[in-house]
């Protein structure tokens, strides 16, 4: 794979051309075949395609400073940025602890009138998909939009609006990003919007283009969100080998799911009605600093996603002050094992050194 992206970045250097090219139309149709859904713009990283996504809604009238958006409170902070940003009312909502994705039940009760859009991230690679529960949001004239920047390649138990299973075509627009450790990684930054709404899409390409329709016309006050050829390029190729590097994490977690056996670890739920794309392999134990360091001391580097939930976060304290007690014990029981480029032999060595870890 390595020498089919040096040619095609290789060729992309030679060509010149080094924005709004042939490689970024091939990538996002690439893209949108993958995914399912109609339209796909490319752009500069994840945070920035969530950005378009809400302020695209601004201008088009379906959304206004003061709506309230459900989302999850177990997330990365990238995923509700935009909402503060423009004015939107964020609504936080507790995990389900079988896959850590937003709770339905609770979704479902934290609508109100003023609810207008949904942020469902698919957090782990976890596809974060209830049918039943997209009807009503649908009917209730209520957006669904996903944050895909860790699960391409998912897919949920049941059809999205498109009739496809694939995260990212399943609700009204998808955020993706492409930051080099996610599952399809660019080389720097870049990120995508997916759509079947074409008024949609032609809203964020003026916005991420200065907010210009056509050259030195400005219809909107935009942003420079573009995505480079290169990064286009190299992905192009990436998205052909998408099964690939799909399978290999999925191998990687089905060993640490059949060899972990120490009772005092809770392993993440292996989910047979959909297709989880393992952007991290997160167990739980109550005493997570103690395991951390046992495994450091034998020399396995873990990590948090994430230790400091965004209601938590500095930034965030002052307006909030909320508290969402299953997210924060989630943030304190959480360690995420290696799951990219290692091998089979370093997971059983892994999954042996925590079944003698004993608190
Ligand atoms: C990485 C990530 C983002 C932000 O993507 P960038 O490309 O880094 O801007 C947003 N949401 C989630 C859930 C992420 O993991």
């Amino acid at each position: 794979m390595l020498s089919e992206i040096e040619t095609a970045v290789m060729s992309v250097l030679r060509s010149g051309r080094y924005l709004h090219g042939p490689a970024t139309k091939s990538f996002e149709e690439s893209l949108s075949r993958q995914c399912g859904a109609k339209q796909v713009v490319g752009v500069s990283n994840g945070l920035d395609a969530l950005r378009l996504i809400f302020r695209a809604y601004i201008e088009n009238g379906k959304l206004k400073e003061g709506d309230e958006i459900i989302y999850p409170a177990n997330t990365y902070i990238a995923s509700i940025l935009p909402l503060s940003e423009f004015g939107l009312t964020g609504v936080g909502v507790e995990p389900s602890e079988t896959d850590y994705n937003i709770d339905f039940q609770a979704l479902k009760r934290a609508v109100t009138s003023k609810t207008k859009g949904v942020l469902l991230v698919h957090l782990y690679g976890n596809p974060c998909w209830d049918l039943p529960t997209a009807r009503f949001l649908k009917e209730n004239d209520i957006l669904i939009i996903e944050d895909n920047a860790q699960a391409i390649g998912a897919c949920a138990q049941s059809e999205g609006f498109n009739g496809r299973k694939e995260t990212g075509g399943l609700g009204d627009a998808a955020a993706f990003s492409f930051y080099p450790t996610k599952n399809i990684g660019a080389l720097g930054d870049a990120g995508a919007v997916a759509t079947s709404d074409s008024s949609l899409a032609e809203t964020i390409r003026a916005l991420a283009n200065y907010g210009s329709d056509r050259r030195y016309h400005n219809i909107y006050k935009g942003y420079n969100c573009r995505i480079d050829e290169i990064q286009a390029a190299a992905l192009d190729v990436k998205l052909r080998h998408i099964d690939e590097i799909t399978h290999r994490r999925q191998s990687i977690a089905e060993t640490y799911n059949n060899e972990i056996t120490n009772p005092l670890i809770i392993k993440p739920a292996l989910l047979t009605d959909r297709r989880q794309v393992w952007h991290q392999y997160v167990i739980r134990t109550k005493n997570r600093d103690a395991l951390r360091k046992f495994l450091a001391d034998k020399g396995i580097e873990t990590d948090i996603h994430y230790a400091t939930p965004p209601h938590l976060q500095p930034c965030y304290l002052s307006e909030h002050k909320q508290h969402f007690p299953l997210t924060e014990q989630l943030a304190n029981e959480i360690i995420s094992l290696p799951i990219a480029g290692i091998s089979k032999e370093n997971v059983s060595q892994i999954a042996n050194i925590i079944n003698q870890y004993e608190q």
